[in-house]
């Protein structure tokens, strides 16, 4: 697959999501960086979205509740190139009942070389990265190359 740049702004589109035994340390990291996330712009499913502006105070923009298919909505945003970077905790510890939908969000996000953090310590890290708050050049799939060449256009 060929690829072409894509440049994350300085004020990025950051996803926050959290299974439910991790919303407690999603809520507290959220706090922890709360100064540096509001310079950014925050999407999230719809119980974190809920809780986290509740309890931290926020602007967070809610989809839907993932279960009920907000992890795909965050998928095909990503996909659209509308979501820069990734907080996903996601729980290793117990099933899920869309876990399809879990590996479709963690799968897209890949595909298209967004930044993600699924525990506490790459969330740490990545919040603590320069490049958090400045342009930043990613590698993404050439889609009209791959679309040109599918149809022999
Ligand atoms: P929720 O969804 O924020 O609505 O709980 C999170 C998820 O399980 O994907």
């Amino acid at each position: 697959m060929n690829e072409v740049q894509r440049t994350l702004p300085a004020h990025k589109n950051v996803a926050l999501v959290a299974h439910d035994h991790k919303k407690e340390q999603l809520l507290e990291w959220v706090a922890g960086h709360a100064e540096a996330l509001k310079l950014h712009h925050l999407y999230a499913t719809g119980t974190t979205g809920t809780m986290l502006s509740r309890k931290v105070g926020l602007p967070v923009r809610c989809l839907m509740s993932g279960p009920m298919g907000g992890d795909q909505q965050l998928g095909a945003m990503i996909a659209e190139g509308k979501i820069d970077v990734l907080i996903f905790f996601w729980d290793p510890l117990n099933a899920v009942p869309h876990d399809p939908d879990v590996k479709a969000l963690l799968r897209l996000a890949t595909v298209w070389n967004i930044p993600v953090a699924t525990n506490v310590a790459t969330a740490d890290m990545l919040m603590n990265s320069p490049q958090m708050g400045r342009d930043f050049a990613i590698r993404i799939p050439d889609y009209e190359g791959y679309l040109r060449e599918r149809t022999g256009g």
